[in-house]
């Protein structure tokens, strides 16, 4: 096996589009590693970002963060700006394994493992964080939502990195919020995971919302009817039961060790309330 450590992304995306058997990005390792050592896969090419610039760095654009794909979570959670900015995307990439596992593991990582249960990947998706992708062709800033197509399969194209995360300005009385739900209280994977980012009117209604449910289905899905029963509403209990309705409707969810179909149903309901709850509270004060 092959190990390079390009220090641009030209470099790197050069070693990807000519590599002739099984390449793969190596960031933090924490999905990487594991699959190789288990023998899940058998990469000839390892081609480590982390020494590339652009990929490691948080820098505020446009009003909002745009963030390096090999950023880690421990990283993330030391910006304060961003941390105020977006609570729940930062909480959602914390939430990921052990502080060991977060001082290595990185979103664009989470997101190209192809998980449909990866942590980070609704709340990108609530927040409409756009994927900043380097390719033999150059560049294409594609919706988080568009990346990943089914369980390990992503629409990225032979050679290509994603180089960062757009996340927009925030805007004002605006809050999002990420949660999931797992069976033991540490270090498991989501049953489901859902988040929501919402905007009020001066009024305090709902103007506009964006919700995303994990592990529910072959892909995080972007639920527009979960966010339609939101707007127009104050999140009053009607609202809320409509909400919660939408995201149980949208589940297409799988039976296993962690909870039958009906079990995760149920819980994405629950859990688009609460997210949705937490993200009123922070309009409110934004
Ligand atoms: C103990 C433990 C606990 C965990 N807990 C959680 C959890 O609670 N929630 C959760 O969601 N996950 C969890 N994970 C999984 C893993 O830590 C995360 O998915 C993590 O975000 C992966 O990031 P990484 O940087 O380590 O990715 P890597 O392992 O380096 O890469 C993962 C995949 O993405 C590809 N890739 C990485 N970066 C890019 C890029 N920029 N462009 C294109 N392809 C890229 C790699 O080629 C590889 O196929 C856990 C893992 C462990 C070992």
């Amino acid at each position: 096996m092959r190990y390079e450590a390009p220090s641009s992304l030209d470099q790197a995306v050069a070693l990807l589009a000519e590599a002739q058997g099984e390449a793969r990005v190596l960031a933090g390792g924490t999905d990487l590693l594991v699959q190789m050592r288990t023998d899940l896969i058998e990469p000839q090419l390892l081609v480590d970002v982390k020494g590339i610039a652009e990929l490691r760095r948080i820098t505020e654009e446009d009003g909002g963060f745009r963030i390096g794909a090999a950023v880690s979570g421990a990283e993330l959670k030391e910006h304060p700006r961003l941390k105020a900015a977006w609570p729940g995307v930062v909480e959602a990439a914390n939430l990921i394994g052990s502080t060991q596992i977060q001082g290595r593991a990185t979103m664009g990582g989470n997101l190209c493992n192809g998980s449909p249960a990866a942590d980070s990947v609704p709340a990108l998706i609530a927040a409409a964080a756009k994927a900043s992708i380097v390719g033999p062709r150059g560049r294409r800033d594609v919706p988080v939502e568009d990346i990943m197509v089914g369980p390990r399969k992503l629409s990225l194209l032979k050679g290509e990195i994603i180089a960062s995360f757009l996340l927009p300005a925030k805007r004002a009385r605006s809050g999002d919020a990420y949660l999931r739900f797992i069976p033991r209280t540490e270090m498991d994977i989501a049953v489901v995971g859902c988040g929501i980012c919402l905007t009020l009117d001066a009024k305090g209604t709902c103007s506009a919302a964006r919700v995303a449910l994990g592990a529910v289905a072959a892909r995080p899905l972007l639920v527009a009817p979960a966010a339609a029963a939101l707007i127009g509403s104050k999140l009053d209990e009607p609202a809320m039961h409509k909400l919660d309705a939408a995201a149980r409707a949208a589940c297409q969810p799988i039976d296993d060790k962690r909870g039958t179909k009906e079990y995760r149903i149920k819980v994405a309901g629950v859990l688009a309330r609460r997210a949705a709850q937490i993200a009123l509270e922070r309009a409110r004060v934004n």
